[in-house]
């Protein structure tokens, strides 16, 4: 019987041999799937969903009680032994009758104490509690008797518990942090307290229902000893004096609230501080005392008065309405986030919000305000209104990163955010979302502190962010803030689900009659639900027959690997265009909307003319032509012919995605894209120096490269001599965006040794060095190359080592920090390596990976220099990335990184090779680490498919479009907007022959330590 069983499967194994399989297709390798990149957290995407969905449920709280009120004390000792206690009463109620168990969430606490009685009555009731740690819960069950219940009477209960702990040193729940006052004497760090509970982190501060939908009030008390000061989330009550050393600060209640928004800080910070005309406290800086030396809180001083003054007037909610309220931005020395939107005590890293004129450059301006803004508009969109559970997180998010662009151009107009949010939000998110592991905005089965961590994702906020911005141009910008409006005032200080937002805008659109041009069957919430309940979007193939004018829209959803993938439903599309005569780009309330697969829009006009879909590229997808009307678009870039700077950057985007994807040859691709040559707008060079970055990467260490190179060079040109290296007297203030897009060029162009780039880099780096400061913007790629071509590397090195120690601007510091490995000199490298990962007051556990990626790509020989220091020092690295590595192995990451940066077979097979003899010391992480160099191994074999087709273009250049000829002719389309069945796919793409036969790596994915720059 065991034989017979055998020679079956073996036939079957034959079989499924014979057949050959067609080759899968992969185009996303090492450098995208790090740490913090677009493909982060696609390993929570690959599950089962039915699986997720009934492991989630075992990590959700019951509902049969929930909490009204708290009274917490926190008790925060700083010295020693860097340890928290505290007692918590819970006011709670059930929810149905016969409840004999009340279960809430405690992490890594001790519980010291725990009481159970009826509010009003002196008598405990009699219960037995237990931890169950795998959940994270703290359970209370009664003895033979249940929590009274009335349907009528609200029956309250007082659960009362101690706790106590260590301060973590991880960076979440309250953990400890530290300084130097003065940076020359490191002898003596001082210490502080923060914390950081987003989203499953609360628990690890003391007992409670942590979850966002179990909102309560808060009565807080912070005790602590005289030599600090605390803050929270309200005003300060009163302060009671315990003994001579110590006293407690008690705060007005919270608003009702979610357990995630709460904070505490103790430390000796100085405050700078506006007060209403009663004398009550309404918004300030906190920070240490020597970043308010030199007034660094300036900046976030103003900027943030001027962003919550203008989000009170678009919500038309008042945040100084809320009882007690005031507005703290608290700049944290280690803070594992970028930001925290906490209630009324608003953390930062202290590169996110201390500003100093002279050592801030435009980058990280720029980054405080849209920072602070992010979190400012969190006041309405999270804490106000708040998602239900972590499975719609973009209802935060989305609006948090929308408002983070539309809120900040209001008042830092100069910056230009709504051009940045092209290449920044749109050209991420489309590109996060063309793989079929993508996760949709609304994603049910999210249970575990690792699931829920994981939608903490570029698609959560940029997707979110993206088509939100879709909508408010389908229903106009103020009927769109109406509806903002109702959502916020009908669902104050509760909890939201999609559907509640979706209908206040189909409420308001019909008040207004803002989408009557879409048709009678259209729907907002259909609509809406078309972008959030699938994951993907469509590309939308255009086929114009110029001689009826008449245009055949077609939707497939895109995948950057394969071309199209199956959509589970089409998408409601948005649908603008404009064409040679009717140019109108200012234009971006859609014409029409088509919901069905295939669709005929007339043109309005005849003959041969641009068309370009997606003015301004507002709809969240992308667009591709027949090659007729792409030659006709190509000439129209050429010329100038007034087509919108985000337009061109769409179609440099989607070109070079089309080609990635095998929808389109590189040839050709690289051909639309040569009216580069001539383009001096920051948008379209943004996507195309990004674009040419991939590129680059994929052919690093081959004998094309330089040609590619070449041809940026040559392109750069005119661009380049636009902007030039030098900048302007007085440029960052007038003219940012000039500098801003030279901070973006300058880095790639020294890297191609483009003509000018590296003189002015040794240049200014030589003047630094005697004495003369480099322009602040220059400063990330005059250090280093300044590094990279120096001829006194030792020297130089510590000259800018030493000023990373010393200077007091975080800023500054994390500029050096970028750019050290860019060192020529090995043993300086190695210097550097150690000081990231030996336990020392020189580089923070948050910094520790710019620092690593900077030592490692800082220059091509790097990689093996920091492979063998890993090989040699690999507890070390493993002790060092621990902190910052929550749900997996610490050396994922940095092995990951090395994988990414490999050239050659003969490299990959050489770290393969340790990666086996070393199976047992590199544990969980050798399965990510394999794949990781297989990735390499697929990006070198894909590249050799799609190399010739490079050529065609790199070494015979681009063909001439020819267009004088009459259009080709078509078969005339029904005249109807009305669309037509059946569904006509497009052609299925002709792939390069990328041979890429191995299993793909999708499944298990390195770099998922989620960072975004803002929670
Ligand atoms: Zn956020």
């Amino acid at each position: 019987m065991a034989m017979l069983k055998l020679s079956i499967l073996a036939a079957a194994f034959v079989c499924a041999c014979a057949v050959p399989h067609p080759p899968l297709r992969n185009t996303i390798f090492g450098d995208e799937k790090l740490e913090g990149q677009i493909f982060e957290n696609l390993q929570y995407q690959v599950e089962d969903s039915s699986s997720r969905n009934i492991a989630a449920n075992e990590y959700r709280l019951p509902t049969t009680t929930i909490p009204v009120h708290y009274n917490v004390l926190w008790n925060i000792v700083l010295t020693t032994y860097f340890i928290f206690n505290g007692e918590v009463t819970i006011n709670l109620t059930p929810t149905q009758a016969g409840v004999n168990e009340i279960v809430i969430h405690s992490e890594d606490l001790n519980i010291t104490s725990l009481s159970l009685k009826k509010q009003g009555s002196e008598a405990n009731l009699e219960y037995s509690y237990f931890l169950q740690p795998d959940l994270d819960f703290l359970r209370v069950q009664l003895f033979n008797s249940t929590l009274d219940y009335d349907a009528n009477v609200e029956n309250i209960y007082e659960l009362t518990i101690g706790f106590s702990a260590s301060l973590r040193t991880d960076m979440y729940g309250i953990y400890r942090s530290w300084y130097f006052e003065n940076p020359n004497n490191t002898a003596l760090p001082i210490y502080m307290a923060s914390t950081q509970f987003q989203g499953t982190s609360a628990r690890k501060a003391f007992p409670c229902y942590d979850e966002p939908s179990f909102k309560a009030t808060f009565d807080i008390r912070i005790r602590h000893s005289t030599q600090f000061k605390s803050w929270s989330c309200t005003r300060i009550n009163n302060t009671i004096p315990e003994g001579t050393t110590y006293v407690t600060d008690v705060y007005h209640t919270t608003p009702k609230m979610s357990t995630y928004l709460l904070a505490l800080i103790v430390a000796d910070y100085d405050s700078r501080p506006v007060n209403n005309t009663q004398g009550l406290i309404t918004y300030e800086v906190i920070g240490r005392h020597a970043a308010f030396e030199d007034s660094q809180y300036e900046y976030a001083f103003d900027v943030g008065q001027a962003l919550l003054a203008e989000m009170n007037n678009i919500t038309d909610i008042d945040f100084y309405e809320i009882p007690h309220m005031k507005m703290t931005q608290a700049s944290i020395p280690d803070f594992s986030a970028g930001a925290m939107e906490n209630w009324g005590l608003l953390t930062y890293r202290e590169a996110y919000l201390m500003y100093n004129s002279e050592h801030t450059n435009s980058n990280s301006k720029q980054l405080i305000a849209y920072i602070l803004s992010h979190e400012i508009a969190h006041m309405w969109f999270g804490n106000l209104v708040t998602n239900e559970w972590w499975d719609v997180l973009w209802l935060n998010e989305g609006f948090a990163r929308y408002y983070q662009y539309f809120l900040t151009h209001e008042v830092e107009t100069y910056m230009e955010f709504e051009t940045r949010f092209i290449t920044e939000q749109i050209h991420t998110s489309l590109l996060a979302d063309s793989v079929t592991s993508a996760h949709p905005l609304s994603h049910s089965g999210i249970g575990s502190q690792e699931s829920v961590s994981g939608m903490f994702s570029t698609l959560s906020y940029n997707k979110g962010a993206a088509v939100i911005r879709m909508t408010e141009k389908l229903l106009g910008s103020n009927v769109h803030k109406q509806g903002l409006r109702n959502y916020l005032k009908n669902r104050a200080f509760d909890i939201a689900a999609p559907i509640h937002l979706f209908q206040e805008l189909q409420n308001v659109a019909e008040e207004f009659n803002a989408t009557e041009e879409y048709g009678a069957d259209f729907s907002v919430i259909d609509y809406y639900q078309s972008w959030t309940e699938q994951a993907g979007h469509p590309v939308l193939n255009v086929q114009v027959n110029h001689q009826t004018g008449q245009m055949l829209i077609s939707q497939q959803r895109f995948d950057i690997n394969s071309g199209y993938s199956t959509a589970l439903r089409n998408w409601v599309v948005p649908i603008t265009f404009a064409t040679k005569s009717n140019p109108y780009f200012e234009n971006t309330k859609p014409t029409h909307v088509i919901s069905d697969g295939i669709a005929i829009i007339n043109r309005g006009s005849v003959g041969d003319e641009w068309v370009i879909f997606n003015i301004q590229q507002t709809g969240f997808y992308r667009v591709n032509y027949d090659n007729y009307t792409w030659d006709l678009n190509a000439l129209a870039l050429r010329q100038n012919s007034g087509i919108h700077e985000y337009n061109k950057a769409q179609i440099v985007n989607d070109v070079f995605q089309f080609a990635r994807a095998g929808l389109m040859p590189y040839h050709r691709a690289l051909n639309i894209l040569s009216f580069l040559e001539n383009e001096v707008e920051y948008a379209p060079w943004v996507a195309a120096i990004t674009g040419f970055n991939w590129l680059r990467n994929r052919l690093a260490g081959t004998e094309n490269l330089p040609k590619l190179e070449s041809l940026i060079a040559n392109w750069t040109t005119t661009v380049i001599g636009n902007i030039t290296y030098e900048p302007l007297p007085n440029e960052t203030g007038t003219n940012f965006m000039r500098s801003y897009l030279r901070m973006q060029l300058a880095p790639t162009l020294c890297a191609i040794n483009a003509p000018g780039c590296r003189d002015v880099a040794i240049r200014q780096f030589q003047e630094f060095v005697e004495g003369t400061e480099v322009p602040v913007d220059s400063r990330p790629w005059v250090y280093c190359n300044g590094l990279r071509n120096s001829t006194n590397a030792v020297v130089n090195f510590n000259f800018l080592y030493n000023r990373f120690k010393t200077h007091t601007v975080y800023n500054e510091k994390i500029v050096i920090l970028s750019a050290l490995g860019c060192t020529i000199h090995r043993e300086s490298l190695i210097t550097f390596l150690t000081d990231i990962f030996e336990d020392n007051y020189i580089i923070r556990p948050q910094d520790y990976s710019t620092a690593f990626n900077a030592a490692v790509s800082g220059n091509e020989e790097n990689t093996q220099i920091v492979f063998e220091f890993i090989k040699q020092n690999l507890t070390l690295v493993e002790n060092g990335f621990r902190v910052t590595s929550r749900f997996r192995s610490p050396l994922i990451s940095p092995l990951s990184t090395i994988a990414s940066r490999l050239r050659t077979e003969a490299e990959i097979n050489e770290f393969q090779q340790w990666a086996v003899e070393n199976r047992q010391v590199l544990g969980s992480a050798f399965g990510p680490v394999m794949n990781a160099a297989e990735d390499t191994r697929q990006s070198i074999s894909w590249t050799k498919g799609i190399e010739g087709d490079l050529l065609l273009y790199l070494e015979e250049g681009g063909a001439s479009i020819q267009t004088s000829t009459s259009a080709p002719t078509t078969t005339p389309l029904p005249s109807s907007t009305v669309t037509a069945n059946p569904v006509v796919a497009p052609p299925t793409p002709e792939l390069p022959d990328s041979a890429v036969t191995s299993a793909l790596s999708i499944s298990i994915i390195v770099g998922v330590a989620i960072i975004n720059f803002a929670l």
